[in-house]
């Protein structure tokens, strides 16, 4: 499963890139005068959307890197039984199988 790990951890950098990217963003639209400003405004509630779901995402993958590196990446988290390898693969931040998942929706 060493290949999930590489997957993850380049997705790990891919998303920490992309919150750099939402942050410069921001902190760039101080600069700009009152009409650009509005509109930036508007633009930054969608950074912000997509910032939150970036480091939501990013809090999944560095929670699976913690749960491989104990041993336990392919147990499901909640109810302790082996995650589906067609699952991992598909999805590889989870920590949870498809049943408990689905539970938790
Ligand atoms: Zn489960």
């Amino acid at each position: 499963m060493s290949d999930r790990r590489a997957t993850l951890e380049a997705l790990r950098k891919t998303l920490q890139a992309r919150l750099r990217a939402y942050r410069g963003h921001k902190t760039r639209s101080l600069d700009k005068d009152a009409e650009e400003q509005s509109l930036e405004v508007e633009n930054d509630e969608v950074v912000d959307r997509l910032d939150e779901e970036a480091f939501a995402e990013l809090g999944q993958v560095d929670r699976a890197l913690e749960r491989i590196a104990d041993g336990e990446g392919e147990i499901c988290e909640d109810c302790g039984e082996p995650i589906d390898a067609r699952r991992l693969e598909a999805l590889p931040m989870t920590t949870l199988c498809i049943d408990c998942a689905e539970r938790h929706r």
